[in-house]
């Protein structure tokens, strides 16, 4: 099995099979398609407020995340971006959204830069909202999904290969410095966050992409190898051995024989979503499978595992440089 990019795979393919590579990844699972059309809904019609409404006012417990660790470490609102967020699982996606409780009549979605923002009046309850939401999950699904393709796109066309041009270098934006020289050199300023590469005048672009692909394949090597033995030590095993990867759609995988294998293009994100892959694919070597006591493994070496597995299943190759 893979360690899949954004949902798992459903949990009987989830069975320990030994010998069998296990990844950190999942195929993309993308909202299905609506077997016919569904008009864009502006507001779902809710009934009159009930005399009481029970549940409104308590605190908001999440839908169950599958990718979650089970049992729950017991801080779901901890674990929200913003105050006042609440999350809900649709389908196979965890969606989080922002509450606006207005005078209003009816139930409002709107999807924007910051994601879905639902208007809700007051004495709406949140299970009452929460089936409101799911009757629109199609809508709400295949919105995100444009806006999430968009603005990936949006990215992508931002990367410059040309002096000045910046792409994420653990977490942080990297400067393209370009020099003509007669020979090749790259040379790394981590305080200005610049990389210099020298080329001679006649280069190409992909000759550019090639000197900034090596350099950051090399700090991939060296810093997962770093970091490698610092979580093998505190989850007390042995790997066989450590490679580097180019899978399009899998960071990580480790074998029985514990051979484990890191996407390289994870340097592109900050320490901990490296870490994170790192302690999921170690934690394979206790756990071959993902079950709760894999995840359990996973949190005893790398507690804050949840945020960093939200920030890579959030970002898709799509949203990396192409070189
Ligand atoms: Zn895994």
């Amino acid at each position: 099995m893979k360690l899949l990019r954004q949902t798992p795979p459903d949990s009987s393919s989830d069975a320990p099979q030994p010998g069998q590579q296990l990844d950190l990844f999942a195929p993309v699972a993308e909202a299905a398609p609506s077997p016919t059309p569904a008009p864009a809904p502006a507001a779902v019609p809710v009934p009159p407020p009930a005399p009481a409404a029970p549940g409104w006012g308590q605190p908001f417990q999440p839908a169950r995340d599958p990718l979650a660790l089970s049992p729950s470490p017991g801080t779901p609102s901890s674990q929200l971006s913003a105050p006042g967020n609440r999350r809900i699982q649709l389908e196979s996606h965890v969606i989080e959204y922002r509450l606006v409780r207005s005078k209003r009549r009816s139930i409002g979605f709107v999807i924007d830069e910051d994601g879905l923002r639902i208007t809700a009046p007051r004495w709406v309850t949140i299970a009452e909202l929460e089936n409101a939401i799911r009757e629109k999950q199609r809508w709400i699904l295949s919105k995100l999904t444009e806006r999430r393709e968009r603005s990936a796109r949006r990215l992508q066309a931002q990367m410059r290969w040309e002096d000045g041009g910046t792409l994420p270098f653990l977490g942080r934006d990297l400067t393209l410095r370009i020099r003509a020289a007669q020979g090749v050199g790259v040379a790394f300023d981590g305080e200005a966050m610049e990389l210099t590469v020298s080329l001679p005048p006649d280069a190409t672009e992909q000759q550019l992409k090639d000197r900034v692909q090596g350099w950051l394949q090399r700090e991939a090597k060296r810093l997962f190898g770093e970091r490698l033995p610092l979580y093998a030590e505190k989850l007390g095993v042995a790997y066989h051995s450590f490679a580097l990867s180019s899978a399009t759609t899998q960071w990580g995988s480790c074998t029985a024989q514990g051979k484990i294998r890191l996407n390289w293009r994870l340097i592109h994100f900050a320490l901990p979503q490296i870490d994170y892959v790192i302690a999921h694919e170690l934690a394979h070597l206790r756990e071959m499978n993902h079950s709760p006591r894999f995840w359990a493994t996973v949190q005893s070496i790398f507690p804050e595992f949840e945020a960093a597995k939200r920030v890579l299943r959030d970002s898709g190759p799509e949203t990396l440089p192409i070189f």
